[in-house]
C-alpha cells in the first residue's frame, strides 16, 4: 500500500464526500486506555468531530469490541455502531443483533460466573453479555494464567479466544469481527478511512486492503504507543501519536470535507 491510495482517499473526500466512509475503533483511539474499563470516556471533542463528519461525509462509524449498552449512550444516531466486533449492530439508530450470537448468551453467563468464583487471581473479568474479557492490564504478570484458563474455558463451553490490548476475549464461534462489521457497513463507496490501535482492528484493515484491489482508495490508520503490535504497525499508511492526535486527525477529514 502506498501514501498515494491515502492522497486518493482526501481527494475522494474533498470532491466527493458522501461517496467516503470513516471507521474508527473505540478504545486506545477515541479513548485514553484506562486501568477501569469501565471508566473510559471519548477523549474531549472525539464525538464532536465525528459528528461532524457525519453530517458532510457517506457514513461513520464505531466498530468496537464494546457492548453497545456501553457505546450508544456516546454516539449520535447518525453514527453506525459496531458493538462486540458486530455482534450487535446499530444502524441509522436501529438496533440489529447477529442472530448465531444471542443463542450463546447463557454459554458466556455461565463462563463469566466460572471466572468470577473460579478464574484466575488478579484478572478482572468484564461481563459484556455476548463475550467477556478477562483484563490483566493492572496485574500484566497474569498474562499467561489469564490467557490459559480463557483457551480452557473456551474447550468447555464452546466459545473462542480473541487476544485483545492487555486482555484475552471469549467470543460466540460467529464469523463476525471488526471486517465483516466494516465490509457490511461501509456500502458502495470510492474511500474509506479505519483507524485503530490493537490486533481485534487487523481484520478491518485487511478489508481495506481488499477493497484497495478492487479500486476503492483507503487509508490505513494505526494508533500508535508502546503497546502497538509490530503487526499492526507494518499496516499502517497512517501513524497517529494516540488519542489526542485521532481527535485532530477527525477534525482536519471534517474540514476537508467542508471544502469541495
Ligand atoms: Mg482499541
Amino acid at each position: 500500500m502506498s501514501v498515494s491510495s491515502v492522497d486518493a482517499a482526501v481527494t475522494v473526500l474533498r470532491h466527493a464526500p458522501k461517496r467516503v466512509a470513516v471507521f474508527t475503533d473505540f478504545d486506545g483511539t477515541l479513548a485514553a486506555i484506562v486501568d477501569d474499563p469501565a471508566s473510559a470516556t471519548p477523549l474531549p471533542g472525539a464525538v464532536e468531530a465525528l459528528g461532524r463528519l457525519a453530517t458532510s461525509i457517506g457514513r461513520v462509524g464505531v466498530l468496537s469490541g464494546r457492548p453497545l449498552t456501553f457505546l450508544a449512550p456516546l454516539f449520535p444516531n447518525d453514527v453506525f455502531l459496531a458493538g462486540l466486533y458486530g455482534l450487535e449492530v446499530r444502524d441509522h439508530g436501529r438496533r440489529r443483533d447477529e442472530p448465531n450470537g444471542a443463542r450463546w448468551r447463557d454459554v458466556v453467563a455461565t463462563v463469566v460466573a466460572d471466572a468470577r468464583s473460579g478464574g484466575p487471581h488478579d484478572v478482572d473479568v468484564e461481563d459484556k453479555g455476548l463475550s467477556l474479557t478477562l483484563h490483566y492490564r493492572r496485574h500484566p504478570q497474569r498474562a499467561d494464567a489469564a490467557v490459559a484458563w480463557a483457551t480452557d474455558a473456551a474447550q468447555r463451553s464452546g466459545l473462542v479466544v480473541r487476544p485483545a490490548r492487555q486482555s484475552v476475549e471469549l467470543h460466540p464461534p460467529v464469523d463476525v469481527d471488526k471486517g465483516t462489521a466494516l465490509a457490511g457497513a461501509a456500502g458502495d463507496v470510492d474511500a474509506v478511512w479505519f483507524i485503530g490501535d490493537d490486533v481485534g482492528d487487523l481484520p478491518a484493515f485487511r478489508v481495506l486492503e481488499q477493497l484497495a484491489t478492487s479500486g476503492v482508495a483507503v487509508a490505513r490508520c494505526v494508533v500508535g504507543s508502546d503497546e502497538t503490535d509490530p503487526v499492526l504497525a507494518a499496516h499502517a499508511d497512517v501513524t497517529l501519536d494516540g488519542p489526542k492526535a485521532v481527535v485532530t486527525y477527525l477534525n482536519e477529514l471534517a474540514d476537508a470535507a467542508g471544502s469541495g
